[in-house]
Order: C-alpha cells, then sequence, then structure tokens
C-alpha cells in the first residue's frame, strides 16, 4: 500500500495524475470526500468493483455509490436526469447528497447490487474533484473502512482499517462533513429518503415538496435498498445513548463491571475516571467530530462508550441515524457483553 500525503485545499497534480492513473488500471484508491474517505474503483470495470468487496469483506447486497465530476456526467451511467434532479444538483452540487437514478446497461451489476438504479453524486472535497475530472471514469467509492465498522475521516483512519487492501491512500488530513451522504430515491414518483445526512429533509422539501421518509428503526416495512437495514457504523466497542442525567450513572456501571468508559457528551459534566470527549452542540461541528470521536474512545481501549443523547431537531436526524444504528439494542450499560 501506498501512502500520499496531499494538500486538500490544493491538490498536487502529479499525485493526482498518479492516482487517477492507478483507477483508470482497475486499481483501489482510498481518497478524501467532505463526508468521509471512499474506497474507490473504476465503476464501470467490474473486476475493479469486485475488488472493493474483497477489500471491505462487504456482502454483495449492499450497493456502492458512484462519484462523478459534474452533473453533466451522470449521464455516464444514468439513463434519466429529471427536472427535480437538476433542481437538487442545482441546490446541492457538488456536495454531499447522492441521488438514486435509472441505471444504464454499462453499470456492473456489482455496483448496484443488482438493482436497476444507480447512486450517484458529485463530491465537493478539492481532492476528490481533481481525481475524478482526471480519471474520466465514474467511481464507484464506500466508506474506506471493513465493512460494519466506523467510517474514516482521516487517512490514518483509512490505512487501520484496510491497510495493504488498498493500492493508494491520498492522505488529506480530517475531512470536514463527518458523515456519510444524504441519499435520496428518485426513481419512483415521491422522492424517498434513504439515508439521512447533513443536507436534511427540510432543506430536500424545500426543493423537492414531500419526500417521504424511511425510518432506519422501523423494522419491517420493505427496503429499497439493501443497505440499510444493517448495523452499520459501529466502533469496536458497545455504544450506548443515554439522556444528560443518566451519562454519569451509566459510566460507573460500565467500571462497576471492572471495565473501562467513554464518554461522548455535549452538555452532560464528565464523568469520573471516564474517558470523556465533548463535542459543541450543533449539528454540523458535531457531525463532522463525531467518527473521530468515536475512534478515539475505541484506541483509549474503551470497552462501553456513553453517548450524551442528541437535540430533536431536524439538522440532527443525520446524526441521530448514525448513533441509533451503532448503538447497542436492547438499553442501557448494564446489559449484556459483545
Ligand atoms: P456507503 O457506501 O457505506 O456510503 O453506502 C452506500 C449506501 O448508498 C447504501 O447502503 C445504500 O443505502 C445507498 N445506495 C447505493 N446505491 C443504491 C441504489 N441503487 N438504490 C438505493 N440505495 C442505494
Ligand atoms: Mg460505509
Amino acid at each position: 500500500m501506498e501512502l500520499l500525503s496531499i494538500d486538500p485545499l490544493h491538490p498536487d497534480a502529479a499525485a493526482i495524475a498518479h492516482a487517477a492513473e492507478l483507477l483508470r488500471a482497475g486499481r483501489l484508491v482510498a481518497f478524501p470526500t467532505e463526508t468521509v474517505y471512499g474506497l474507490g474503483a473504476n465503476a464501470l470495470d467490474a473486476r475493479a468493483v469486485e475488488r472493493i468487496y474483497a477489500a471491505k469483506g462487504r456482502p454483495a447486497y449492499n450497493p456502492l455509490i458512484v462519484h462523478v465530476a459534474s452533473a453533466e456526467s451522470v449521464s455516464s451511467v444514468a439513463t434519466e436526469w429529471p427536472e427535480r434532479a437538476a433542481r437538487l444538483a442545482d441546490a446541492f452540487w457538488p456536495g454531499p447528497l447522492t441521488m438514486v437514478l435509472p441505471k444504464r446497461g454499462v453499470v456492473p451489476d456489482g455496483v448496484t447490487a443488482g438493482l436497476p438504479s444507480v447512486a450517484v453524486r458529485v463530491p465537493s472535497h478539492p481532492v476528490a474533484h481533481a481525481l475524478l475530472a482526471a480519471a474520466q471514469i465514474p467511481v464507484a467509492a464506500p466508506s474506506a473502512n471493513r465493512s460494519m465498522m466506523l467510517s474514516p475521516t482521516t487517512g490514518r483512519h483509512v490505512a487501520r482499517s484496510l491497510g495493504d487492501a488498498v493500492d493508494l491512500i491520498l492522505d488529506a488530513g480530517p475531512t470536514t462533513v463527518g458523515i456519510e451522504s444524504t441519499v435520496v430515491d428518485l426513481t419512483s414518483a415521491e422522492p424517498v429518503l434513504l439515508r439521512p445526512g447533513t443536507i436534511s429533509l427540510v432543506q430536500l422539501e424545500a426543493v423537492l415538496g414531500p419526500v417521504r421518509r424511511v425510518s432506519a428503526s422501523s423494522s419491517d416495512a420493505a427496503r429499497p435498498s439493501p443497505g440499510m437495514l444493517d448495523r452499520h457504523y459501529s466502533p469496536r466497542a458497545a455504544l450506548f445513548i443515554a439522556s444528560t442525567a443518566e451519562v454519569a450513572r451509566q459510566c460507573a456501571n460500565v467500571q462497576a463491571r471492572g471495565q473501562r468508559a467513554g464518554a461522548l457528551v455535549i452538555d452532560a459534566p464528565a464523568p469520573t475516571a471516564a474517558i470523556t470527549i465533548r463535542l459543541a452542540r450543533d449539528a454540523g461541528e458535531y457531525a463532522s467530530g463525531l467518527y473521530a470521536a468515536l475512534h478515539d474512545l475505541d484506541d483509549a481501549g474503551c470497552d462501553a462508550i456513553i453517548v450524551e443523547q442528541v437535540p430533536d431537531g431536524p439538522a440532527w436526524l443525520g446524526v441521530r441515524d448514525r448513533l441509533a444504528r451503532a448503538a447497542r439494542s436492547g438499553g442501557e450499560s448494564g446489559g449484556g457483553h459483545r
């Protein structure tokens, strides 16, 4: 595995050309986007895409997001560009929004997990943009981590999770948005929010009108996207969500079992003897710091992480979704072991 440090704002042209060449040759390149680091492969090369699944240990039923340099390039992978897609692109691209559209035949089944649709996004990170522009191919890129684990927000996270399974890592330091893109399905009459992110339902509805929400926690509803039910985005430590008042007691429970407790708080006082990370009461800032905080608490050897409940507002939907998926189901930290 090769690791190249690259300036996040003014990426070195030779490094970009090298990475683009590897992608065109069917190799795997991890690169920063504004959301998390992606593990990229030529989206039109079935064997290259197969390598993504192998490197991540990702189940074949979980489709990938295809990254392109501009809205004009969407036509290389999708058969339609509806007017509402154009409006969304005007409002949010380049940026952390993924649209699901009917796919072209040239897109291998491996990219879409056999679905007749393809997920596409134009990222805003200067390194991602430069790479896509230089490669001149659509690039399939899920998060650059082993399947089910925490997404990487630094090059170091990628190196630790994937090691030699990736050919090149472009390391541009921490990403800014910090959680995965908002995913909206435009293949049916009514747009559907498949995955919340930092672009909120309110912002989407301002452009699209009513958007249906598929709740990750509503158990039995049919899911258009197979990846959605999975336990996902998890630290190694067991993660529990607690009210502000309960954080300290739950940490004490963990310690009473002789285990190491970590706490991720907003307003709660730092619990005694727990390793505590504090994030701001601002949805954007919180999202930006969330995965790095969980990686750090894992690295510190925490057995359990007690996360102070986040606010209820629409801006926090993406963060709440990731925390709910990372959390140990079945309540509080007094419960079972992993
Ligand atoms: P990740 O690569 O971990 O960011 O996950 C990509 C996610 O995008 C998947 O888990 C799905 O939720 C969504 N996705 C990708 N392609 C499609 C598709 N064709 N239809 C619906 N959802 C998709
Ligand atoms: Mg992922």
